[in-house]
């Protein structure tokens, strides 16, 4: 199946080819634990995790990997408010954040690196790009020469002139040139810190994520890069030019990023506290309303949240789960299994075409509508019915969509059969009492 993609390096829809056949090598930007993360921070969880998910239903191997940027001067500046380690706060946080990307149903993650295991290769990184002239040193800091990558700007389309003035503001006296950028940090406060051929001090972000890929997977070139559309510049743009410096490399073929989440119209950030975190989100609402939600809009456009959006997607939630019950019932006492793949091109269709989410969806809603018409009278088109009900739960898999709607038991079962005999019957009370029963244990 031919997968397009919309490539932000090139600034077009290009056809996905590995770089391995079969495989999919993927690196998505991961958050910096130092608190909880909010709504916005779940959109790349959601959409690279959907994108995998589509990649495995397709048949591909997917290497997913995701960091944690666990150094950094919010995290120490935490630490040493409260008085802990800089460990105790980034280890909190990173389970903060497993947990809500456990609920939201993404998939594990092959590799989850962590900055501060990398520290060795980082140095070592950093070394090759001052021997071959792209970074140096001045007093106990590490700058890359920016001048030295003649395709610098390529992602971000920032160009160097645009760059000078905004540097101008804040220049750095120890750099030769406004433009260049921060690789290892000189540290003589009482943070953490890592000894290194030029002093005591801590990597800086853009060369975290660089070398991560390079040493999980060999060399700085992978299939996909991910992130949010605010780590293009100057994060992303970095990376990229220490790939060119280092190896040659472009660091990925494909560069992905995600819109932004509104709330009141404004852009969700924790720096103009204008955010809801995850963690409350998905108290209030619901993991799977949170995931249908994002997935509703295209991964590249912005998303608003509104109250309004929140009770429709509600609603859609309880749809689906509706139908799935009925379907577990049903196939509970007439159980058939019939699989016919061709109901599955147009929702494959859409996902390869750069993650069409929405259209996806709505081919979902689609087999939902049909389902929700055979249901009325399942015995009479069982054969489609069986089709269709297989369609829909591929779907619900590859867009992670858990409905929290378990299969029977013996049980169950059981009950179920008590309950249509006494429906049958016309025995009204204990058909009732059983109906409630069976409510209890969430199979109506
Ligand atoms: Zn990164």
């Amino acid at each position: 199946m031919k997968i397009l993609l919309y490539n932000s390096l090139t600034k077009q829809k290009e056809e996905f080819i590995p770089l391995r056949k079969g495989e999919v090598s993927m690196y998505v930007c991961g958050p910096t634990v130092y608190d909880y993360v909010h709504v916005g921070n779940m959109r790349p969880v959601v959409v690279f995790d959907t994108l995998r998910r589509f990649f495995n239903h397709v048949g591909y191997k997917v290497i997913y990997v995701s960091n944690y940027t666990d150094v950094d001067d919010r995290i120490i500046e935490k630490a040493q408010k409260t008085n802990k380690k800089e460990t105790e706060i980034s280890e909190f946080y990173i389970e903060a954040f497993a947990d809500s990307a456990t609920k939201i149903n993404a998939l594990k993650p092959t590799f989850t690196p962590k900055a501060t295991q990398h520290i060795e290769s980082m140095i070592a990184f950093i070394k090759v790009l001052i021997a071959n002239g792209a970074a140096y040193e001045n007093d106990g800091e590490v700058f890359f020469r920016v001048s030295k990558v003649e395709t610098y700007g390529e992602l971000s389309n920032v160009t160097q002139d645009e760059l000078q003035v905004g540097a101008r503001i804040d220049a750095n006296p120890k750099k030769e040139h406004p433009n260049d950028f921060l690789l290892w940090k000189k540290t003589d406060d009482a943070g953490i810190k890592w000894d290194s051929p030029w002093g005591a001090g801590r990597p800086g972000w853009h060369t975290e994520c660089v070398v991560m890929i390079n040493d999980i997977f060999g060399k700085p070139l992978i299939d996909i890069h991910g992130g949010g559309f605010d780590l293009k510049f100057p994060h992303h743009e970095n990376e990229i030019a220490q790939a060119r410096a280092y190896a040659n490399t472009g660091l990925a073929n494909y560069w992905m990023h995600n819109g932004f989440i509104n709330l009141n119209n404004q852009k969700m950030a924790k720096s103009t506290g204008n955010f809801v975190t995850a963690k409350d989100f998905i108290a209030e609402y619901g993991a799977t309303s949170l995931r249908l939600l994002l997935l509703s809009t295209h991964y590249r456009s912005p998303v608003n949240l509104s109250a309004d959006i929140i009770e429709n997607t509600n609603n859609e939630v309880l749809r689906l789960q509706r139908t799935k019950q009925a379907l577990v019932r049903h196939f509970a006492l007439h159980p058939l299994k019939v699989i016919d793949d061709s109901l599955l091109l147009k929702f494959e269709e859409a996902l390869a075409d750069d993650l069409n989410t929405p259209n996806a969806l709505s081919e979902l809603y689609a087999v939902v509508k049909d389902l929700n018409i055979l249901l009325r009278n399942p015995l009479k088109e069982e054969e489609k019915l069986a089709k269709l009900a297989h369609a829909f739960e591929v779907m619900l898999d590859v867009l992670g969509l858990d409905l929290g709607v378990k299969n029977l038991n013996e049980e169950d079962t059981k009950l179920l059969k008590d309950y249509e005999n006494a429906r049958k019957n016309k025995d009204f009370a204990r058909s009732d009492a059983l109906r409630e029963e069976l409510q209890k244990r969430g199979i109506f």
